[in-house]
């Protein structure tokens, strides 16, 4: 075993990757690996381009006489996401990524690796350039800001590309094809409200939430978490009528694809700090089989200092309006079974000096579902007087059990390592959804190496799944033009 990354196999495809590595290539800032990208194809006497968008094409023409076979995009972003350990003295703006070999994974010392998806772009312009492989017209596809919300895929000139078979090089788990993502879109509810109200009798108390594990609103959106603005709306309106509550301010989540872990709202009632917090305990006690272990769920009330109050019809609609909106699963495949096929995150609510704000963000592989989702949601926000702007963000990737490259695919796994990869989709975005709603008919799948911990400081991937990752792709580019 060698302790040198760039002597592991296969040797071209790590020594693309360590030159990647050396270029400062976080998202936004991708003109370094552009220029590099573009130099690279020059010096292979590629054909290449960035479009105005800044993403890059490679034309790599077909080994002699299979240039009639389809054209195969090979598709991987250049950006990384930069996280660093805390006192890690690094710049990402400057400073050259460190890979090492620890065990039988390539990590980074201290800081996120990139191998999402510098892997990918590697193994793409190892397989243009390996003269044991024999393909037919490749297209590398490089995009840009993949990371901070596909922008590259969603400007990206389709017109500049001819494929028909795209393969994703951007998969966290080798022995998996995606066949699957979600779109996903926004649904922005704004409700006026009327303060004013006279306190009477009531105390002042502010209600918080803790606890909640929170996570990816996609990814995570099964497994029971609970959502922290919907579970404190739910635990106020239970509260006892004589104690009469009167809203003075609800909030909590704080982007839009993280489940809300925490909520807070300031309120008034008729009643002791010890009543209220009984009654949140057995709300709390109540909610119990709901939530998956694991969390460490706490609704608890404190005396807090007056402030303006809504009157007692707002106050009723607000916390009606949350808890009538859809939080969670909605829809399950039948193409990918286990998938989630649509779903909300209710993800952020707050209430300003005149208005209630919601934040809503639904995803759905199947894009009239995901318009669905969003027509409900403006119905619900409608009939409480609010206004509702939606939008679809990106489009999504409905699993296609008739793919043609996906047999193609199953076979060549099967052929190389005995069985087939298992077929996947995943609830959260990916560039495949775009650039198949760009290129209508384009035949795609997706897999990758295994990536532990991406995004993190912690990324590493695994050394033997990268050799078994090229393999396949190696032998699945062959098989397509044989
Ligand atoms: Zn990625």
């Amino acid at each position: 075993m060698t302790n040198k990354v760039s002597e592991l196999e296969p040797k071209a495809l790590w020594n693309y990757f360590l030159d990647i590595c050396a270029i400062p290539h976080g998202s936004g800032n991708e003109a370094g690996i552009r220029s590099h990208l573009l130099a690279w194809a020059k010096e292979h006497n590629f054909k290449a381009r960035a479009d105005e968008t800044g993403n890059v094409i490679v034309y790599v023409p077909a080994s002699k006489g299979l240039e009639d076979k389809p054209t195969v995009i090979l598709q991987g972003h250049m950006d990384m996401v930069c996280e660093k350990e805390s006192g890690k003295d690094f710049d990402f703006l400057k400073d050259g990524i460190e890979a090492i070999i620890d065990g039988p994974v390539v990590t980074a010392k201290g800081t996120t690796l990139g191998a999402d998806d510098g892997i990918g772009v590697a193994s793409a312009m190892t397989a243009a350039t390996d003269e044991t492989l024999l393909h037919g017209p490749l297209e590398l596809l490089f995009t840009v800001e993949e990371e901070t919300g596909l922008t590259g895929a969603n400007g990206l000139d389709a017109s500049l590309l001819k494929g028909t078979i795209m393969l994703n090089l951007d998969s966290e788990e080798l022995g998996y094809i995606t066949v699957g993502c979600a779109g996903g879109g926004s649904a922005d509810i704004t409700l006026p409200l009327n303060f004013g109200e006279s306190a009477g009798g009531r105390s002042f108390f502010s209600v918080e939430l803790t606890g909640l594990k929170g996570g990816h609103s996609g990814l995570d959106i099964a497994l029971q978490r609970g959502n922290a603005v919907v579970l404190l709306a739910r635990a106020l309106a239970s509260l006892p009528q004589d104690m009469d509550l009167r809203l003075a301010a609800i909030g909590g989540g704080d982007k839009h694809n993280a489940l809300p872990r925490a909520a807070k709202a300031l309120v008034a009632v008729n009643g002791s700090l010890s009543d209220l917090n009984s009654a949140l305990a057995a709300f709390t006690a109540q909610v119990e089989p709901e939530l998956a272990k694991g969390h460490e769920l706490k609704i608890i009330a404190e005396s807090a200092a007056p402030a303006a109050l809504l009157n007692g019809s707002d106050s009723q609609k607000v916390l009606n309006l949350i808890k009538a909106l859809p939080h969670g699963p909605l829809a399950t495949s039948i193409d990918v079974p286990g998938l989630i096929q649509t779903s909300n995150n209710l993800a952020v609510v707050r209430t300003e000096e005149r208005e209630l704000i919601i934040k809503c963000s639904p995803r759905s592989a199947v894009d009239e579902e995901l318009c669905t989702v969003l027509e409900q949601i403006a119905a619900i926000g409608r009939l409480a007087g609010a206004k509702v702007a939606t939008k679809v963000n990106y489009p999504g990737w409905k699993p296609d059990a008739s793919s043609k490259v996906l047999a193609t695919a199953l076979k060549v796994s099967e052929e190389l390592f005995g069985k087939p990869f298992a077929v996947a989709a995943i609830h959260a975005g990916l560039e495949c959804g775009i650039l198949g709603a760009k290129k209508p008919g384009l035949d795609k799948i997706s897999f990758g190496p295994d990536l532990k911990s991406p995004h993190s400081p912690d990324e590493s991937v695994g050394i033997e799944s990268v050799q078994k990752f090229y393999l396949f792709l190696k032998a699945l580019i062959a098989k397509i033009a044989a």
